[in-house]
């Protein structure tokens, strides 16, 4: 079984490519990346008509929602958001029902993901169990299972002890924690960033130093096990600075950015537009561009979307109770394509190394480049489309986003998993499951 993907414009950062070039995907590997391939006997090909030919795109921040709460989201239909997005693998957060915690929990996601799912799923177990906080979840079984990274993303381990022990312990399965670096009692009862604008529409604001607290306390952990900490959803210079000094010093910290915490602020709350309420909050003028700067110069290593599905019902209420965060699958890469490319804010080359390379070395995840032996995952961009985001046409099951009817020019045009072609412009391809 084969493919070849002909006149692209290949972009492989990992590889320091861009040029014109055809790939040849062998038993759902790379074979060879160079102008003029031949196609074997029996090759599907693909035109890709001079588009841009990248490595899969890589989401290490999603929450797919099963089990437990599959009125938001499912296995099924998030993995096919993530097509339609771009997006050849994920990595789904733990905040499940029941939590992903145990063995069990990771075998059912794993198995749900080979049923259902179109692109590859790999699961994030709990650092403690249910996400209490309280004590360590089962590190080693989790592990074993195919969990790829422990985090009680949504909450932070309040507990500096115990997250010390929880480093110590994942050092030896060779998993980094990620972490989400929010301080619990400084960010209590906070609707949106705390500053001039919170002030104005007298909502109760969470500081930048609840997230700064606790990315310093989290770099301080990793000097002192020597473990990897990735801090998930960074939204402010001060964590910034954090971060990029501790990666001066060789600590190994690595670090993420959502595109909402780089094409928004805190602005797009005086709508009261609970699609604007996150956690972290959207933050100020300066924070996102710190965000932007550290994206360019790779203190921050990836993009992350934090893919946050939510049904109506969490998020038509008053902002004081609406559900935190929104869904990013399906909008993450018209947006950094509008926004960062052709604002000139980031090279293309270097977006794309954040969408693949970056995040699957933070994760140690196959994929990622287009050496041969690689994955056979690709994602072909059309950077002319124009286009306008339409929520209602998601595939996700979830609506919750603040860019519906955003003019966007740029959208990924195809998604091809181990050398299956699972989207093509926007439809994703049905047939029989990996
Ligand atoms: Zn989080």
């Amino acid at each position: 079984m084969s493919l070849l993907v002909k006149n692209g414009r290949v972009i492989d950062p990992a590889n320091g490519l861009d040029a014109a070039a055809d790939i040849l995907v062998v038993d759902g590997r790379v074979s060879r990346v160079s102008p003029g391939l031949a196609a074997p006997a029996g090759a599907r090909i693909v035109d890709a008509g001079g588009r841009v030919v990248a490595p899969g795109l890589i989401d290490i921040h999603v929450h797919l929602r099963e089990p437990g709460y599959e009125y938001k989201e499912t296995i099924a239909t998030g993995t096919r958001a993530a097509a339609a997005g771009g997006f050849t693998a994920v990595a789904c957060m733990a905040n499940t029902s029941p939590v992903n915690d145990t063995r069990a929990v990771t075998d059912y996601i794993l198995a749900q993901a080979r049923a259902g799912g179109v692109v590859r799923v790999y699961p994030i177990g709990a650092v403690t169990r249910g996400l209490r906080g309280a004590e360590l979840a089962e590190l080693g079984e989790l592990a074993e299972a195919g969990c790829v990274a422990y985090s009680d993303d949504g909450r932070p381990v309040m507990n500096t002890a115990l997250l010390r022990r929880a480093l110590e312990y994942a050092q030896a399965f060779g998993k980094p924690i990620i972490s989400h670096a929010e301080d619990a009692h400084l960010a209590e009862g906070g609707v949106m960033h705390e500053g001039f604008v919170a002030t104005d529409l007298g909502l109760q604001g969470i500081p930048a130093a609840a997230e700064e607290i606790m990315v310093a306390r989290d770099v301080a952990l990793a000097e002192l096990t020597g473990h990897r900490v990735h801090i998930a959803h960074v939204s402010t210079a001060g964590a910034i600075r954090l971060l990029r000094d501790a990666k001066a010093r060789g600590v190994p910290v690595t670090g993420e950015v959502t595109p909402h915490h780089l094409v928004l602020t805190d602005e797009a709350l005086r709508s009261y537009d609970a699609n604007a309420k996150m956690a972290p909050p959207l933050r100020g003028k300066r924070d996102v561009e710190a965000c932007r700067e550290a994206l360019a110069d790779g203190t921050l290593d990836a993009i992350a979307t934090d893919h946050a599905p939510h049904a109506v019902v969490d998020k038509e209420v008053e902002l004081d109770h609406a559900a935190n965060g929104i869904v990013g699958l399906e909008t993450a890469v018209p947006l950094c394509l509008t926004h960062l490319v052709r604002q000139r804010i980031l090279d293309l080359s270097t977006l794309i190394a954040r969408l693949t390379v970056g995040p699957a070395r933070v994760l140690d995840l196959p994929g990622g480049s287009l050496t041969p032996g690689a994955p056979g995952d690709i994602t072909i961009l059309d950077l002319g489309r124009e286009h306008r985001i339409e929520p209602a046409r998601f595939l996700s099951r979830a609506r919750n986003t603040p860019f519906g009817g955003w003019p966007c020019v740029g959208a990924p045009w195809m998604t091809i998993v181990g050398g299956r072609v699972v989207m093509r412009e926007g439809v994703v391809q049905e047939g029989t499951p990996r």
